[in-house]
């Protein structure tokens, strides 16, 4: 058993040997078919009329080497180090694979092996003429998005009562109702990402839309483990009179969940608890479903499709009033090569100085999803009792980062629990672990980095 006063340089990293995680049905059951869903969707593309055959003729040499890479999968194959692709950043991983040591597919550091696997799909992508900047998980976000069609046209119903609400709140100093109405943004941002598309698999469109609608917004508010919403409420409301409030958001998913992220960050605004808004995105298609530059237009134009959504009472409402926080420059996006680096977030200080220098300047930071928690907490395998701040490391006790964790439990790690007798009530309530990776607990962790 790990002790809980164990620190961070001490606490083992999941691997994808470990008999019954996450990580090893991970890399056994769903990594060849992500790849073999993007050998597939390189070929609908290649196929259709009016590609050039240059392009397609490249197609063929794409997919005979994501083969290769599914074939090394599922033969568990050592991981070797990353062909020069004309990109600064490979040197960076054959370093962190060499320090690793002999590894293959099924037996190396969880959160290195699943980096490696899309940076690899990248790799080649890079290498090619025609196909640098191509996504190969452009339709997933697509059809994912439109199938949360009931889901978009509630929330923009429901955002925009809010935003009257909060006017309303805002004006007639009501504390309670204002602090209502941030619990809520906050879950609706906060179950958003319960439809993370690399987990689609298992997920029939029932079962995501029950996710995705209020009620179970409502009824999931006891499935938290760690809630803090307290505690940053109390931050929020302590610090208000600071002149500039900038909140960072580090996003997870495009399609419905990065809505429901623009949402938030609208609100945030709307309500006066930030004066702008920075979203983080990813520099290349990263996890299947994470947002990607291109995917910030993509939503609009879906927004924007009364084919995609129909219902356009309230969306016709609230689109012009998110676009103009992007035009006035309030919601700004950007994107670091840290965010596809295989490191976890306790090396950020040492190899990305810059970027944690930016996020301690930050008034609050928010990290999105399960591989930002995972990166946060190193995929460590720590007590469950064990506090955030600990698991936090060089981000945690004196980072003066302000950070807030909102993730939906699909993983191997999960900190903060209050106490033990709480985890032995989570390990009968949901068994083998189940509260950690079905994705239907969650944590809303916040430390102050004091
Ligand atoms: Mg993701």
């Amino acid at each position: 058993m790990p002790s809980a006063t164990m620190n961070a340089q001490e606490v083992r990293a999941v691997w994808t040997s470990e008999r019954g995680s996450m990580a090893k049905e991970t890399a056994e059951n769903r990594w060849a078919k992500i790849i073999q869903g993007s050998i597939d969707d390189i070929g609908e593309t290649a196929a259709a009329a009016d590609v050039d055959c240059q392009k397609r003729a490249e197609s063929i040499a794409i997919q005979i080497a994501l083969k290769d890479i599914k074939k090394g999968i599922e033969q568990n194959e050592p991981l070797t180090p990353l062909r020069d692709d004309g990109k600064v950043d490979i040197q960076e991983w054959n370093k962190k694979l060499a320090a690793i040591g002999e590894c293959s597919w099924i037996n190396c550091p969880w959160l290195f092996g699943e980096c490696y696997m899309y940076r690899s799909i990248q790799r080649i992508l890079n290498s090619s003429k025609h196909w640098q900047n191509y996504d190969v998980f452009k339709r997933q976000k697509d059809a994912s998005f439109v199938k949360s069609r009931a889901a978009v046209e509630e929330l923009a119903s429901r955002y925009m009562q809010i935003v009257t609400d909060t006017r309303l709140a805002q004006n007639e100093s009501k504390e309670v109702a204002k602090k209502l109405l941030f619990i809520e943004m906050t879950e609706i941002a906060l179950w958003g990402n319960a439809t993370d598309l690399s987990l689609l698999a298992n997920l029939t469109l029932e079962d995501l839309q029950n996710l995705q609608g209020r009620e179970a917004i409502q009824k999931s508010q006891r499935n938290i483990v760690d809630n803090d919403t307290d505690d940053v409420w109390a931050y929020l409301q302590r610090t208000a009179g600071q002149a500039s409030r900038q909140i960072d958001i580090v996003l997870d998913n495009a399609s419905f969940e990065f809505f429901t992220d623009v949402l938030y960050a609208a609100y945030l605004l709307e309500a006066g608890i930030s004066t702008s808004v920075r979203l983080h995105t990813k520099e290349f298609p990263w996890f299947v479903s994470d947002v990607i530059p291109s995917d910030v237009e993509s939503l609009f134009k879906h927004l924007d499709s009364s084919e995609c959504f129909p219902g356009r009472e309230y969306l016709d409402q609230l689109i012009p009033r998110l676009r103009k926080f992007f035009q006035s420059g309030a919601i700004t996006t950007t994107s670091d090569p840290f965010w596809t680096m295989p490191f976890s977030f306790h090396e950020m200080p040492s190899k990305a100085p810059a970027l944690f220098k930016e996020l301690q300047n930050s008034y609050l930071v928010i990290f999105k999803g399960d591989l930002n928690y995972r990166k946060l907490t190193r995929d460590g395998l720590w007590p469950h009792t064990t506090t955030y701040e600990k698991a936090l490391g060089p981000l945690g006790k004196e980072s003066g980062v302000k950070i807030l964790a909102l993730r939906t439990n699909k993983s191997d790690v999960c900190v903060g629990v209050p106490t033990q007798s709480k985890v032995d009530a989570l390990n009968e309530e949901a068994p083998s672990g189940a509260w950690i990776r079905n994705g239907k607990y969650a944590v809303v962790s916040f430390n102050e980095g004091q």
